[in-house]
């Protein structure tokens, strides 16, 4: 089959063959219809290390595949055949505390797919059956690669910045990487007045349609306007930052937005970054500032659920062919697009076969 490696950093990645995987007990072999482009992958190319062991190299990557179950290792895993099903990127151990209460985003002994194992970036991948989830009918696959990963951690992070009301305003920047859109659009579906913020030159048009209330934009270097930005549109503070760009400044400003007992989730780590906190204010202010990586099992049920509504469908920026896969990560790696780049692995049915095409905008025609 063919398969995306890599062998050392980003510029040995290649299409390459290689033998299908058989699917041992407890697993399933999915036949992998489509598979985000993250930059999680991006940063361990390049030799990041994401706690625990490193990436053991050659490596298929891919974290998020999307496709159908075609065979099993046996045992309750046979359920699934037959299954459209998405897989969820971190693999938690299932035996430690955290896992034990149903709080497998802080699981202390997880994997992640395409880093610690082989990926989904083939035509076919292994993945451990409780790793599967059904898809719900009607999301194509594109579409569905693009919310496997972002909308169960941007649920996550709502709920682990203790959820949000009707009317709550809340503020997203990184707004138009996937992740950011996935926020914008859960939250905003869960009835939160959100304010999305992005850096001057990212594609901001979109934003509104994806549900913005406002869309503020700042340079890298120039976030002290933001607070006030913000206050602009909500004067008493937002109760919720989600921030998908792991920017110490961007972070800090951030916390300046935040109104009375707000809270701040983050979720992406530059390396490097640091975050400085005036301890004072943030103690007067009783605010409380979260580090997210992964999704509970109940995020990715929940998430793939607000996909079957149409309330929530992440844009996918540009589907490209698995044999393109060195362009999609190029592609990936600007900040030109709004939403996800996709590795097509098999065509959609009906349509024609892919090389490198911009996907139709999803979500204009969601709900
Ligand atoms: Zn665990």
């Amino acid at each position: 089959m063919r398969a995306v490696r890599v062998t050392g950093g980003p510029e040995t990645l290649a299409v390459a063959d290689v033998a299908v995987p058989e699917p041992g007990p407890g697993e399933v072999l999915v036949e992998v219809h489509a598979v985000g482009v993250n930059q999680l992958e991006r940063q361990v190319m390049a030799g990041a290390r994401l706690g625990g062991e490193p990436a053991a190299l050659p490596r298929t990557v891919g974290i998020d595949p999307v496709g159908v179950v075609v065979a099993t290792g046996g045992g309750r895993a046979d359920d699934l055949l037959g299954r459209r099903v998405a897989v969820k990127p971190n693999l938690p151990c299932g035996g430690c505390r955290f896992c034990r209460e149903g709080r497998e985003a802080d699981c202390t002994d997880q994997t992640v797919l395409g880093v610690h194992r082989d990926g989904g970036a083939a035509e076919y991948t292994a993945v451990p059956a409780r790793a599967v989830f059904p898809l719900p009918d009607g999301v194509p696959f594109p579409v569905a690669a693009a919310a496997v990963h972002s909308v169960p951690i941007a649920l996550h992070m709502i709920r682990r910045g203790g959820g949000v009301r009707p009317g709550d305003a809340v503020l997203v920047t990184g707004a138009t990487g996937a992740l950011g859109c996935a926020a914008l659009q859960v939250a905003t579906a869960l009835g939160a007045r959100v304010i999305a913020g992005a850096l001057e030159g990212e594609p901001t048009g979109e934003l509104r349609d994806l549900g913005a209330e406002a869309v503020l934009s700042y340079g890298a270097q120039d976030v002290a306007g933001l607070p006030g930005a913000v206050r602009a549109h909500a004067p008493d503070g937002v109760r919720l930052v989600i921030d998908a760009t792991g920017s110490g400044p961007l972070i800090e400003a951030a916390l300046d937005a935040l109104g009375w007992a707000g809270h701040a989730v983050f979720a992406a780590a530059l390396p490097g970054a640091a975050v400085t906190v005036e301890s004072r204010p943030f103690y007067a202010r009783r605010l409380t500032l979260h580090g997210c990586a992964a999704a509970d099992n109940a995020d990715m049920r929940d998430g793939l659920a607000l996909l079957a509504g149409g309330r929530v469908r992440p844009p996918v920026a540009a589907v490209h062919g698995l044999e393109q896969a060195g362009a999609a990560y190029a592609h990936a790696g600007r900040r030109d697009h709004l939403g996800k780049v996709v590795l097509q692995v098999r065509p959609e049915p009906g349509s024609r076969p892919e090389k490198e095409r911009s996907c139709p905008p999803p979500w204009t025609t969601s709900a």
